[in-house]
């Protein structure tokens, strides 16, 4: 049996770590000046407990990205039930923060004080945790996005699997952008966040309009939102958005569709955007 803990008590917690707000202006369409459609991916995360949105999610056509925190009571089962349903799944890597508590983090977390190896070793445990994962994006973190010597050795592990790498915007000082660039993998961040510990709805709504703007600004834009005790909420306002995108011809797309391949690389894309400004508090 491997390790597992009660995550239930620390869902709303977690909810209010991952939470930040950017401004934005909506501007002429990336879509009416290239006469392509835009693209947006929804990463949704926290998955893992049976908590909030899970079903919703899982049992709807909406093509989010579900993003798995490993060693959870149903980690592996989720991971599973989400690709054979068609869905894309990513490791939700929890990384320890500057302030908060341990047990936010669940078990096996990324802290500053272990050794690469031991690093190394619970990320390969983690990948494995959550099956056919493509991609990893972090939780929480801000204590260790900002530390190269740990998210090289992160990343060295995400090459050795092939998995792509989303900077969530935890902390302004990740160095996740500058590393993943050096390493040549394929990465992205975060452009906005749909949900917070107090977020109706209406505010999930809003927030996937405003990602639709970046989209239509930029030809592709990410959103993280939460499975948490909110979850119903936030299922409720992306699904209250999809006729919106609908006529504004934005599509949402699982993440591996809107980063390109190392080789395809345009530097003036909106994947190139460093995230700035953020935190997990
Ligand atoms: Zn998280």
């Amino acid at each position: 049996m491997k390790q597992k803990t009660v995550w239930h008590h620390t869902t709303l917690l977690l909810t209010i770590l991952c939470v930040a707000v950017t401004a934005i202006t909506a501007s002429p369409g990336y879509a009416e000046e290239n006469g392509q459609e835009a693209k947006v991916a929804v990463i949704i995360d926290d998955f893992g407990g049976n908590t909030g949105g899970v079903y919703r999610f899982l049992r709807s056509e909406i093509p989010i990205t579900v993003a798995v925190m490993p060693f959870l009571d149903e980690s592996t089962e989720q991971a599973e039930m989400a690709h054979e349903l068609g869905f894309e799944v990513i490791v939700h890597l929890p990384l320890e923060p500057k302030r908060g508590k341990a047990s936010w983090l669940g078990p096996l977390p990324i802290t500053s004080a272990l050794s690469n190896e031991e690093v190394k070793n619970r990320v390969r445990k983690a990948i494995e945790d959550v099956p056919y994962a493509k991609g990893l994006n972090n939780h929480m973190g801000s204590n260790i996005v900002g530390n190269k010597r740990i998210m090289k050795a992160i990343l060295e592990v995400a090459r050795e699997y092939d998995l792509y790498v989303i900077d969530s915007g935890t902390s302004p000082d990740s160095v996740i952008p500058e590393l993943a660039e050096e390493m040549n993998l394929r990465w992205a961040a975060r452009d906005t966040f749909l949900d917070d510990s107090r977020s109706s709805r209406n505010h999930v709504y809003k927030q996937m309009l405003r990602l639709c703007s970046q989209a239509e600004k930029h030809g592709g834009a990410i959103g993280i939102g939460h499975v948490g005790i909110k979850g119903t909420d936030t299922f409720n306002g992306i699904s209250d958005s999809l006729a919106h995108l609908k006529n504004r011809n934005v599509r949402i797309v699982p993440v591996s569709e809107l980063i390109p391949t190392s080789v395809e690389k345009d530097p003036s894309q909106f994947w190139q955007r460093i995230v700035g400004g953020e935190a997990d508090e």
